[in-house]
């Protein structure tokens, strides 16, 4: 089993609804157990402003799955969502990212962890702070304390 960081985020389509169903479903599939979620932030868009305000949260979960296997779990929790992809950074009923994943730094062509633009993120940093601690290491990057 590894411990897992999970980052939620929806500014289309009744956004706190998709959150909590995307939740759900995370902790539905087999393999998978949601063992923390943060609150959930309304924040402003990064990238283009003319869109909605989003809703983000972080999960902590534990899996058995591979890495990639979980990038593909999620992909299919956001196409039921209807998520579409268009305009980098626009609008979006669901963006499932994996932050983190045990210790584990990976730079392939379809999954970089860990999340290349997390430290750089409040709206994944301070719900990651909410499901762990102060002293909570970033792999790659350090203390978590550092970057908020
Ligand atoms: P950002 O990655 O900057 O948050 P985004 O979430 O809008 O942007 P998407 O269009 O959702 O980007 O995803 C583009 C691709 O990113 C995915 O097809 C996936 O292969 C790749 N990817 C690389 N690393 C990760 C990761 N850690 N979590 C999720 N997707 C990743
Ligand atoms: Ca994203
Ligand atoms: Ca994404």
């Amino acid at each position: 089993m590894e411990t897992a960081f999970i980052s939620l985020g929806s500014n289309l389509n009744h956004p706190i609804k998709q959150i909590l169903e995307a939740y759900n479903q995370i902790n539905e599939l087999d393999n998978i157990t949601v063992s923390k979620l943060s609150s959930l932030y309304k924040t402003k868009p990064v990238g283009p402003q003319n869109q909605n305000d989003f809703i983000n949260a972080v999960a902590t979960i534990k899996t058995k799955l591979t890495p990639i296997d979980l990038l593909y779990a999620l992909q299919r929790i956001e196409t039921k969502h209807k998520r579409k992809r268009s305009i980098k950074w626009g609008p979006r009923s669901l963006d499932l990212d994996i932050l983190l994943f045990g210790k584990l730094t990976l730079n392939t062509r379809d999954l970089t962890i860990p999340h290349p633009e997390l430290v750089k993120r409040e709206f994944v940093l301070i719900p990651l702070l909410e499901v762990t601690n102060q002293d909570f290491t970033i792999t790659k990057y350090g203390k978590i304390s550092k970057y908020i």
